[in-house]
């Protein structure tokens, strides 16, 4: 019996009608990679990579952050790591990088925005990461990317590190590395999802961060004392950037994942997958539950939750509405 526990958990997340949808980890530590994939983790969805730096008096360099990235992927064992670039400012502060005051830090300079004032830093870590990589499956993935022009000059940044790497081991080794690279950004400024269509065609892949998303969609710090239950993923005006996005993505070809807390609620589940969504990234001990809920799914019931979800004035009715919806097909 514990035998085919192990197997349902290590088993792909695949619906009735066998469509497939990849779950994978949120880690904040690169020492919990091998706990996600004991959990049925398909890899890891989102490194928050802060805990890198934070846990420093002054930016770790090439070769501490080098070590530490390559502690996730021998964990990970060939299974795709998406690795976030550093996301501090904000409300997120770094001691040794000292930012001015500001009087609305959520709308100030954070995520990209910030990484891009000190291009040398979001360099040493992207070497860390191709360096750590090697041949194995990495995706990088830029924070709080507002439009196409951030992504270019992040993108950038990725394209001079990799070809001087690339001519590195040509040079040492007279034969080029199969590089297994991907390039993303996260979708969690509404203005990201409205012009979608025009960065799909120069990514691999959208991640979507539902907590900020949401935050800036209906103008609620994440973190409000008060109004923060308010601040609800499921809110119709969300679900229609994330349906933007899909659209966006699919029709370039690009992958499109989940990576906020809404990925790993119990009523998303069946809207995400609905909406397209083809990844789910959550915390490790969410896991196994998600994987138990795509696989009661199939595609039409998913698409219609959607649709359903997607005509609602408010995520109250959005809530209900799908509570009537699985009752009625229970
Ligand atoms: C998000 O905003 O949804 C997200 C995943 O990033 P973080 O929670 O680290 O801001
Ligand atoms: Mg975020």
């Amino acid at each position: 019996r514990q035998a085919a526990a192990w197997e349902t958990r290590m088993a792909p997340a695949i619906t009735r009608d066998g469509h497939q949808v990849e779950v994978v980890a949120n880690l904040g530590n690169t020492a919990h990679a091998g706990d996600a994939v004991e959990r049925g983790a398909e890899g890891v969805g989102l490194l928050r990579t802060e805990f890198v730096f934070m846990a420093h008096p002054q930016a770790p360099d090439l070769a501490t952050q080098t070590a530490q990235y390559g502690e996730a992927l021998d964990a990970l064992d060939g299974r795709p790591l998406v690795a976030r670039t550093l996301d501090v400012g904000g409300d997120k502060p770094l001691p040794y990088w000292p930012l001015p005051r500001e009087d609305n830090p959520f709308l100030g300079l954070r995520g990209i925005r910030l990484a891009l004032t000190r291009p040398e830093v979001l360099e040493t870590q992207v070497r860390a990461l191709l360096m750590a990589a090697g041949s194995r499956p990495i995706r990088l993935m830029f924070p709080m990317v507002k439009d196409l022009a951030e992504l270019r000059a992040a993108r950038a940044i990725v394209e001079r590190v990799r070809s001087e790497l690339d001519a590195a081991h040509e040079a040492e080794h007279g034969q080029p590395l199969m590089r297994d690279v991907q390039v993303g950004v996260m979708i969690e400024i509404p203005s990201a999802a409205l012009t979608a269509a025009s960065i799909a065609p120069e990514v691999d892949f959208f991640s979507v961060g539902t907590n900020d998303l949401t935050q800036y969609t209906l103008a609620i710090d994440r973190g409000h004392a008060t109004l923060s239950a308010q601040a609800d993923g499921l809110h119709p005006a969300v679900l229609r950037l994330i349906e933007m996005t899909v659209a966006a993505a699919h029709a370039h070809g690009a992958w499109v994942g989940v990576c906020g807390e809404l990925a790993s609620d119990d009523q998303a589940v069946g809207v995400l997958v609905g909406l397209g969504v083809d990844e789910l990234s959550v915390s490790s001990r969410q896991i196994p539950l998600v994987k138990a809920r795509v696989r009661e799914l199939d595609l039409t019931m998913a698409r219609e939750q959607a649709r359903v979800a997607l005509a609602q004035p408010t995520s109250e009715d959005v809530r209900s509405a799908l509570d009537s919806l699985i009752e009625q097909n229970a």
